[in-house]
């Protein structure tokens, strides 16, 4: 039987110091394209089940696959940007296997020639930056979905929706050159970035478009050998990874220290439970008999094809994130956040176009705008125009509001969609935030015209028009005419 969670968390921590884990994952990642990888019928996800199915995608006999090549397209995209070799010729191969969900009996996948071997990314934790080496990037169809909750007869029956068989996949395979589980979380939170820059997917990890499973193994300190590994499966957002990895890693470390050996096997992470299961063993674990798909032709790529997706790669977030440091002198952790969609930061940019300060906009963006949006649940589409936010910007860098009227502004602008310009004039805002440069212009104007309030004093109310009239010019015509009124009295009467 498993060892439960409080066994495993109660390891002395200079026994667990003596180890090191030896951490691998493989990701799913669902491509966004429009139709299945064999068949024309539409990915959309959410649709009534099995309305998305054609004989193709149920595996009836006498169809023939075709590959879409829009899919092929888009695993490039994600190979290039993590530094694969995406190879000239590639090949399908049918990876056999009896489960409800798949109909055909077999799933078309890569096997000896996948599309793209040999890349890295790099990830950072603490501080130190490090190379985590891709093994390999191929394509293959997903299966379909068992239901096993929502229906009528699900205590006894098996429902089964095929909507999802046949959505284009990659998986991507690391090396096992992680040690500990904040460098998996960190590879992981990368590789999503990567991809949605990228436009490859959605990367939601609650609708199945990225789905992770981690090879988990542990030796001792120093060892260049590797331990037994053990496949968790079931890892379902980026804190189950952390807590599933910390989980068996210390389980590992009990066993050994038990005098036991780790079987080399596949557990299911149990979230509820905060411990891994035992699924089954690799040992008994079924051949699947790989052999080339004699229905599909080899995939041949074209240097000139490959060059034309390369050159259409975005600039991608590692460089992204050291030019907004380098040209805004923002700092790393604002960028970090700035930068975690390609949508966040493409505002930014377009908010700096449109004339406003770099770090200005950095703040404006992460403090009002994403507290703005999360307060009223809306997405992040629905924000301001990014030329409404540099206008309300230039604003404040020229001191014709402050910043804190510029925050009550913001919040208007938000509601009403109305420019700043238009909501300090009609509102006034402009006049409560210059109160002091009101009084400044109208000290200067009294200097210069001593003549002027000699007759003001002397009882000349029609020359009090002249100090307004001369201070509204002053302040651009930006004053609350009220205010202006108020301190020229005081001023003139003092
Ligand atoms: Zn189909």
């Amino acid at each position: 039987m498993p060892k439960s969670a409080p066994e495993a968390a109660s390891i002395a921590p200079e026994v667990l110091a003596k180890y090191e884990a030896v951490i691998g994952l493989e990701v799913h990642v669902q491509l966004l394209t429009r139709t299945k990888i064999f068949c024309g019928c539409s990915t959309r996800f959410g649709d009534p089940p099995n309305t998305n199915v054609c004989p193709i995608c149920l595996g009836l006999p006498g169809t023939l696959p075709v590959l879409n090549k829009r899919a092929v397209e888009m695993a490039m995209r994600a190979a290039l940007a993590l530094n694969c070799t995406v190879h000239d010729h590639s090949r399908f191969a049918r990876k056999n296997y009896f489960y409800p969900d798949l109909p055909k009996g077999y799933q078309i996948s890569q096997y000896e020639l996948p599309l793209a071997t040999g890349g890295w990314l790099e990830v950072e934790v603490a501080g130190a930056k490090k190379r985590v080496g891709i093994t390999r990037l191929h394509l293959e169809e997903d299966a379909a979905k068992n239901l096993h909750e929502g229906f009528s007869q699900s205590a006894t029956k098996a429902y089964i929706d095929y909507n999802r068989c046949g959505t284009p996949l990659i998986e991507i395979v690391s090396e096992p050159d992680m040690r500990v589980p904040e460098e998996a979380y960190a590879y992981l939170t990368e590789l999503r970035q990567i991809m949605l820059y990228t436009g490859v997917s959605d990367c939601n990890m609650e609708e199945g478009s990225l789905r992770c499973d981690a090879n988990v193994s542990v030796r001792p300190r120093g060892s260049k050998e590797f331990g037994t590994k053990v496949e968790v499966k079931n890892l379902n957002s980026f804190r189950f990874l952390q807590r599933a990895i910390e989980y068996e890693k210390n389980r590992q470390i009990d066993v050994l220290e038990s005098g036991g050996r780790i079987a080399q096997e596949t557990r299911l992470w149990n979230q509820a439970e905060g411990y891994t299961v035992s699924m089954r063993s690799k040992e008994k674990a079924h051949d699947y008999r790989y052999f080339p798909e004699p229905d599909l032709l080899p995939v041949h790529i074209s240097s000139a094809w490959r060059e034309e997706v390369r050159r259409t790669l975005p600039e991608l977030p590692e460089a992204r994130r050291t030019r907004f440091v380098n040209s805004y002198g923002i700092t790393p952790y604002d960028v970090e956040l700035l930068t975690a969609t390609r949508t966040i930061s493409q505002y930014f940019e377009d908010v700096v176009a449109a004339g406003a300060p770099g770090k200005a906009a950095s703040n404006w963006i992460l403090n009002e705008l994403i507290g703005l949006l999360s307060d009223r649940k809306k997405p992040f589409q629905d924000s301001p125009p990014p030329e409404a936010l540099a206008e309300l910007l230039r604003m404040i860098e020229s001191k014709q509001i402050t910043a804190a009227v510029g925050k009550k502004v913001f919040a208007t602008m938000f509601e009403s969609g109305r420019t700043a310009a238009e909501i300090v004039a009609s509102e006034g805002l402009g006049a409560q935030v210059s109160d002091r440069a009101i009084e400044q212009a109208a000290r200067e104007i009294i200097a210069k015209n001593p003549d002027n309030v000699a007759k003001f004093k002397s009882g000349n109310e029609g020359v009090f028009k002249f100090f307004v009239g001369q201070v509204m010019k002053a302040t651009r015509g930006q004053a609350n005419p009220q205010a202006v009124n108020d301190i020229l009295r005081k001023l003139l009467s003092s």
